[in-house]
């Protein structure tokens, strides 16, 4: 779980400063076929806390995919960096994330970033050549 306890950043005066997490993101999240998370992912973002309460995040989630090239099917992985940028506010029904008895969950508004970053394919890199077809089986048989 990756919360934050609020009661606490006010206690110590702490309004705002930098966090990091790191993150098991679920499968459920990948929408590429034949591609796995290569470990855990990393969140770090700046907080702020501000009088009513409200908890604004900005920042970063990094995560690393691997399995197939969606074109030529080698072994690729890649780097993804999505933007974190989250506003928690203390009451039920906010627009954008809301938290209650003074413990902020960020995992809704990670996960967002890792859906909202995700490619739609895995590449092996700039070289990639797709899948080659062997010009043999093109020869005629006359
Ligand atoms: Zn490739």
């Amino acid at each position: 779980m990756m919360t934050i306890d609020i009661r606490k950043l006010n206690a110590q005066k702490s309004y705002y400063g930098e966090m990091k997490f790191s993150y098991e993101a679920p499968e459920s999240l990948l929408s590429i076929p034949f591609v796995q998370f290569d470990g855990r992912a990393e969140v770090s973002f700046s907080y702020e806390l501000y009088e009513d309460d409200s908890f604004e995040i900005k920042g970063r989630v990094t995560y690393r995919i691997k399995g197939q090239c969606s074109r030529c099917l080698k072994e690729a992985e890649q780097t993804v960096e999505g933007e974190l940028d989250a506003y928690f506010q203390p009451k039920k029904d906010a627009e954008d994330y809301s938290y209650f008895g003074g413990i902020v969950d960020i995992t809704k508004a990670v996960e967002d970033a890792i859906l909202m970053s995700m490619p739609f394919t895995l590449s092996c890199g700039d070289g990639c050549e797709g899948i080659r077809y062997s010009s043999e089986t093109n020869q005629s048989e006359e």
